[in-house]
């Protein structure tokens, strides 16, 4: 399912974002939105984008994000393996990887996950693709009525 050769970035904290093979871009796109990070201005590593700025931008709610992005990459591990199946070590969601950063290793892949595996499966449907779709159309329409009442807010202020 995933293709070791798509290894798009080596980051710091040995966690690797690989492409998933075959699925829509937006869960591609998605994927390496949630993975990415970057460092602060003290040089400590962190998220580049905030849960909530995901569902500003894209609709996706918190709880389904790991979800949507895990259907698009696979984070991993690039030193370790999992306990499990052998195989490479991928990790569910950021706080997986806090929790590694912090000692404790995760028990599993994502594909040992089986829960998981089929909730993030599911993404590939048509069903979720039309829902995904409505889910960014209400976020860019609720981003243009924030956007709008700061201009009114603006005007007022100005006039
Ligand atoms: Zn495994």
């Amino acid at each position: 399912m995933v293709d070791p050769r798509l290894s798009t970035l080596d980051e710091p904290g040995h966690l690797s974002v690989v492409e998933v093979v075959g699925v829509a871009d937006d869960l591609i796109a998605f994927g390496h939105r949630y993975w990415a990070r970057s460092c602060d201005d003290d040089g400590v590593e962190i998220w580049c984008h905030t849960l909530s700025e995901l569902y500003a931008w894209e609709g996706v709610p918190f709880g389904r994000a790991p979800v949507v992005a895990a259907a698009g990459v696979r984070a991993v591990l690039a030193d370790e393996r999992c306990p499990a199946c052998g195989g490479p070590l991928s990790l569910r969601d950021r706080e997986t990887f806090e929790r590694y950063l912090d000692g404790t290793a995760p028990e599993h892949c994502v594909d040992c996950d089986h829960l998981f595996v089929s909730a993030v499966v599911n993404q590939s449907s048509a069903g979720a693709a039309r829902r995904r779709a409505r889910d960014r159309e209400r976020a860019a329409h609720q981003r243009a009525v924030e956007a709008a009442a700061e201009q009114w807010v603006g005007l007022v202020r100005s006039g």
